[in-house]
């Protein structure tokens, strides 16, 4: 294992990591973290809208080109992608994937973990990802799943990155990053899903949100926010 730090990203479509998660994944990679990006289906059914108005389009030819999209964005972010293919709409865990994100975790020992909210009514590919995030989590770290007495007993702290509409999934966020170092690189992988061109006005507003919110939280300029969610306590040994 290598002494760089990483960070896992878990999302259920390519759009997730970008709207969501665009800004810690730029700034982290900045930072010299690998961030590493397993991209649970290319969003083939659900957000690819623009590809299925083509009469005799194919499944195959839309996942190609949704896969094409994913890469440049998360090369654009600076991250490495591990695509799943488990399709979408509906995402299906299946052991083989659980193994394979159990084995993610312990390759990377992650220093944290961004993944979707718990709820969510709008689209439950969202929740169906992050529960394959959590159990992946907790059995990484069972002493017994793929023994080995040299590895320490750890989990990383899990951040759930910002839903389409907090209010309904339940989120709460109590964590807001400055992404203003970063904010070009993040608008830069938003213009790579062209499909999805209504929502990048959308979520220069939710950023400009969070970063107008941010500098009210901690009295500190900023302009580009990205909020999460918390799963577990902080462990802190000063409070200030
Ligand atoms: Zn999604």
């Amino acid at each position: 294992m290598s002494h760089q730090k990483s960070a896992l990203v878990i999302t259920a479509h390519p759009g997730d990591f970008v709207w969501r998660a665009g800004g810690a994944i730029a700034l982290h990679a900045r930072k010299g973290y690998k961030v590493k990006i397993a991209c649970l289906s290319y969003g083939e059914r659900g957000e690819s809208q623009w590809a299925w108005k083509t009469a005799g389009v194919k499944l195959e030819d839309v996942k190609a080109q949704r896969k094409a999209e994913a890469a440049e964005a998360a090369g654009i972010l600076g991250a490495e992608i591990e695509f799943f293919d488990a399709g979408d709409y509906p995402l299906r865990g299946t052991e083989a994937i659980l193994d394979r994100l159990i084995d993610i975790y312990r390759e990377e020992a992650p220093a944290f973990v961004l993944t979707h909210s718990l709820n969510d009514p709008y689209n439950v590919d969202h929740p169906e990802a992050t529960r394959l995030a959590q159990e992946a989590r907790i059995i990484a770290q069972a002493a017994g799943h793929k023994p080995d007495p040299a590895r320490a007993y750890a989990a990383p702290p899990v951040f759930l990155f910002e839903p389409h509409q907090p209010e309904q999934c339940d989120y709460k966020p109590n964590v807001i990053l400055n992404i203003d170092d970063v904010w070009e690189v993040k608008r830069k992988a938003f213009e790579v899903l062209a499909a999805q061109k209504h929502l990048w006005e959308y979520y220069t507003r939710v950023a400009l949100n969070r970063g107008m919110q941010g500098g009210r939280n901690s009295g500190r300029a900023m302009t580009y926010g990205e909020a999460y969610q918390r799963l577990f306590p902080m462990v802190l040994e000063e409070l200030a």
